[in-house]
């Protein structure tokens, strides 16, 4: 039986290579939209011509949102605890996760390859810095995840529940989790996420999104691409 842990195929590495976001289904295409949306008119089509895209782009538009939502996706995401955090906020969204009360297995803890300086006027950004990436902190961080593997094995050893033990494992573990959305949902995500306003991690996570879905909904793709916007 396969690992939670191993990405699907067709997945998108980020975090340098550290996390993936995988596309693990989906259901419905770009037509289900239109159809759905002219569904009063008892009329269905299997191919978009182009007054179905006006009539798409017409729907994301003016936020008529119920047809998007016939389009839905189950991604697999494989995060640190303090993105996992932050997408979890997103309550339109059904999740499944691996459960460290069953298994101990895989367990892995991410290092950052670039640290990042606080942005001293807003208490929510970061900057990159090329004059800032001190090795012997991102060493030390990775040490601390070790550190703290070391303390969770041992309590286990001792006999302590796993319940009670994972309490001292890091926000930098990683964690594997299912989540399925619909494509309205989805796009207010990544209208979210995909924002200079996010963190920079979860940021790449939502990005990752947008290659995954661009083929099933290329049009949908091209549409934010017309106002500016990168898929
Ligand atoms: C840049 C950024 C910074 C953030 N900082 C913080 C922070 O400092 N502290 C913090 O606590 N959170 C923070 N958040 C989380 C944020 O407040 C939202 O919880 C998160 O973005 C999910 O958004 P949402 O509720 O719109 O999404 P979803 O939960 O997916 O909901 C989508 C939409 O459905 C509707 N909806 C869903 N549930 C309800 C409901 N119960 N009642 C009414 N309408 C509902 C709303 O219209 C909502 O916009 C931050 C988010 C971002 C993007």
């Amino acid at each position: 039986m396969e690992h939670l842990n191993t990405p699907p195929e067709n997945h998108v590495k980020v975090l340098g290579g550290q996390g993936w976001v995988g596309l693990i289904d989906s259901l419905g295409t770009e037509s289900t939209i239109v159809n759905a949306a002219r569904v009063s008119f008892g009329k269905l089509k299997s191919t978009m011509d182009e007054r179905d895209v006006k009539l798409l782009e017409y729907l994301i538009e003016n936020r008529h949102t119920s047809p998007l939502e016939h389009i839905v996706f189950t991604f697999s995401i494989h995060c640190p605890l303090f993105i996992r955090g932050q997408w979890h906020r997103h309550r339109t969204w059904s999740y499944n996760e691996i459960s460290r009360r069953y298994t101990e297995i895989d367990m892995e803890f991410y290092t950052p390859d670039v640290l990042r300086r606080q942005s001293e006027n807003n208490r929510q950004a970061s900057y990159s810095d090329p004059d800032f990436n001190p090795v012997e902190l991102r060493e030390a961080i990775s040490a601390h995840n070790r550190e703290s593997f070391a303390l969770y094995e041992k309590l286990l050893a001792s006999g302590v529940c796993r319940e009670q033990a994972r309490g001292v494992l890091p926000q930098n573990m990683m964690v594997t989790f299912w989540g399925t959305v619909d494509l309205s949902n989805l796009l207010h995500f990544l209208n979210l996420r995909d924002s200079d306003h996010a963190q920079a991690e979860i940021k790449e996570y939502a990005q990752a999104i947008k290659k995954l879905i661009k083929p099933i909904v290329p049009n949908v793709a091209a549409y934010f691409e017309k106002k500016g916007q990168t898929w």
